[in-house]
């Protein structure tokens, strides 16, 4: 929740649109998925001159070593561990299955929520039986006037229309947990999905209505008459992204924090009826709030005061019914592929069933399954070498602080302050979630999926004014992704991607530095970016920085969006330099402090090289194993479709770019690799913030 919703930074989005989702599982198939080493010589093209194009000299055999899965818009190094961990996964779930355990342990749980998923014979048999109640209550509202009750049932159950109700922490008292409202309600990606008139988004656009327009179809509703409320239900969407912030103004924390009592609140969109809204959603009394997006309420007040009651409740049944179409008859899940998976991303090919099953496991019970995946898959000496390395991360940071010459005195106190604050949440939790009080039951897909969605959302609610938790994750342990929440002002990353190529035991530090010391110095940076800088030590957005010092950063984190402005992310699209600013400056400040680590690190002598992989790495300089390792972190191989889409919304550059972003900006690199000054990887200027 609290991700999609702005403040976390993550490492990679990749191409399931949120931070929080990319974690994982397969088993029985035992397939294709194997961690591949740190360094992996087959990817590289040595053809290709290193100074003239890194990404390609490092990885330009990938893709025709890797072909796109047919069910993945994309394929690259988290891909490739995800679906390695969704077979892991597969294995622990299928057991649980069997067991049979006893009724309410976190292995009943497990097995009957994954088994009620992957019983298809049993859900198309019920048809539309088990959703009919929600059906009929959609059905059964006279007026707008009793909405906000009908709209509070939907939001507990994660249905996204309308608006969105959750806590957060205070962004100016980081102590506290307190609600917020936010825009939401569409189903396009975002808002400029909406409004952009090129071909390919008109494309989109009409795709979107004839898949609103099937939806209705399946539901039951007559051809003509589907196509008719499709567009009707297209045009009030419209109306709300007209009036929602888009993804560039919602990556500044000012933007997205204005406190306001519930009362005046209230009285933007009275057709909300927002206190009594508050108390359906099942939350703690509030008397104020964050409004995230508050030019978002009237437009919504008037768009359903503009809209025939008909219309809204269609819209309300097509949301319903697309968010659980898993759990419904086949023909709602296929259709739903056909315009999420085929449509918009450019895959041709659903994932299989047993996949998306175990992935929606770990996302109702993620603590459960993930404290079964750790006890296999995470060591107690994996932990520790992974803690060695962010505190050396961590002490490079402090180094680099103390050489840049652009912030004074002052203002470089008040960072390493910031800096020894941070907190460092390695692999798991210490304390487990609680899932006694979720029922899951036996041949039950739809109810399970409900009652786990209300659990979540209400988990999230009991949170407020409550004392902050400071041990929770975000991020289940199987995950593919790492974060920095500039609230918690810590650094999460989920045993899931402290594993092959991230981490490989056998490779030298050199290439170890480079993968996952890149990826701990980038959480780590996000605490400095822009975002992140707004923020204090003890995670309030609070300015520390004098306004010279202010002014030097601004011209360093524009030289980085300039830059990365030009960069091409696929056919006539450019990367979005201000969107993709936060990571961009991550990346960059990433590396740098990597490399400072390792040469620490080299100071205190080089080890020998032992294992196989270190003697195949060793034809190459410690400098050079290190930038091959971070380019082979994001060797890739990606559908244009889905490059354009991410291109659009997604805070990261397009992993090409990651690469080519990070080496022009390194003097450390052209030195590694013997560049000459002006070659296209040691461009003459270039830019640094940290
Ligand atoms: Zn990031």
């Amino acid at each position: 929740m609290r991700l999609s919703q702005v403040a976390a930074a993550c490492l990679s989005l990749a191409f399931t649109l949120t931070c929080a989702a990319q974690n994982a599982a397969p088993a029985a198939g035992a397939e294709q998925f194997k961690p591949t080493p740190g360094y992996d010589p087959s990817a590289m093209d040595t053809s290709v001159n290193p100074c003239e194009n890194f990404y390609q000299y490092a990885c330009g055999n990938f893709a025709k070593l890797h072909p796109i899965p047919s069910d993945m818009p994309e394929f690259d190094q988290f891909v490739n561990l995800y679906e390695f961990n969704t077979q892991v996964l597969h294995g622990l779930v299928e057991k649980a299955a069997d067991v049979h355990a006893a009724s309410g342990t976190n292995e009943q749980k497990i097995g009957d929520y994954y088994s009620s998923c992957m019983d298809t014979d049993a859900i198309d048999k019920r048809g539309l039986a088990p959703i009919q109640p929600e059906l009929q209550r959609i059905a059964a509202l006279e007026s707008k006037q009793d909405l906000a009750v009908l709209v509070a049932h939907l939001n507990r159950l994660s249905v996204g229309v309308f608006l969105d109700y959750g806590s957060q922490q205070d962004f100016k008292d980081a102590t506290k947990e307190i609600a917020y409202v936010d825009q939401s309600g569409l189903g396009l990606p975002e808002k400029d999905y909406y409004f952009r008139t090129d071909a390919k988004s008109v494309e989109i656009r009409k795709d979107y209505v004839a898949h609103l327009a099937n939806v209705l179809k399946l539901l039951g509703d007559a051809p003509d008459a589907a196509q008719a409320k499709a567009q009707k239900i297209m045009d009030l969407e419209t109306a709300l992204a007209k009036a929602s912030q888009g993804v560039v103004e919602r990556r500044d924390p000012d933007k997205i924090y204005h406190m306001m009592t519930l009362t005046s609140f209230a009285a933007t969109a009275p057709i909300l009826d927002a206190t009594n809204y508050v108390q359906l959603m099942g939350s703690p009394a509030v008397s104020e709030l964050n409004v995230i997006a508050p030019s978002f309420f009237p437009a919504l007040n008037q768009a359903i005061a503009d809209t025939h009651l008909e219309t809204l409740k269609d819209y309300m049944r097509v949301h319903l019914a697309d968010s659980f179409s898993m759990r419904l008859p086949e023909a709602f899940d296929q259709e739903h592929f056909d315009f999420y998976g085929r449509k918009l991303l450019g895959t041709p090919q659903e994932q299989a069933r047993w996949k998306r099953c175990v992935q929606a496991t770990d996302s109702a019970l993620g603590e459960a399954l993930g404290k079964l995946y750790v006890a296999d898959y995470f060591t107690p000496d994996m932990k520790a070498s992974t803690l060695r390395e962010v505190h050396d991360i961590e002490a490079a940071m402090g180094k680099d602080i103390d050489q840049i010459d652009w912030m004074s005195p002052e203002t470089k106190v008040k960072a390493k302050e910031k800096l020894a604050a941070v907190a460092d949440k390695i692999g798991y939790p210490d304390k487990w979630r609680d899932y006694s009080k979720l029922e899951i039951k036996p041949n039950d897909a739809l109810g399970n999926s409900m009652r786990s969605r209300e659990f979540e959302v209400a988990y999230q609610l009991d949170k407020i004014g409550k004392p902050v938790n400071r041990e929770e994750w975000q991020m289940t342990p199987p995950t593919v992704n790492a974060y920095y929440d500039p609230s918690m002002n810590d650094i999460n990353f989920p045993a899931g991607i402290l594993q092959p190529a991230f981490y490989d035991k056998d490779a030298s530090d050199a290439t170890n530095y480079g993968h996952i010391g890149a990826v701990v110095g980038h959480e780590l940076t996000h605490g400095f970016d822009a975002q992140g800088a707004k923020f204090d030590a003890k995670g309030n957005l609070h300015d520390w920085w004098t306004p010279a010092d202010q002014k030097n950063f601004e011209q360093r984190t524009d030289c980085i969006a300039n830059e990365y402005s030009q960069f091409t992310a696929v056919d006539d699209v450019k990367v979005n330099g201000k969107l993709t600013l936060g990571e961009n400056t991550a990346d960059n400040g990433g590396m740098r402090l990597a490399y400072i680590a390792l040469m620490s690190r080299l100071a205190q002598g080089k080890p020998e090289a032992t294992t196989a992989e270190q003697k195949l790495e060793a034809k190459f300089t410690p400098e050079q194993q290190f930038f091959l390792g971070y380019a082979q972190n994001y060797c890739s191989n990606a559908r244009p479709q889905f490059l354009r889409m991410i291109a659009q919304v997604d805070p990261h550059s397009p992993d090409p770019l990651r690469v080519r972003g990070v080496v022009v900006n390194m003097p450390e690199f052209a030195h590694a690799f013997g560049c000459k000054p002006g070659q296209p990887m040691a461009p003459v200027k270039s830019c640094r913030v940290w």
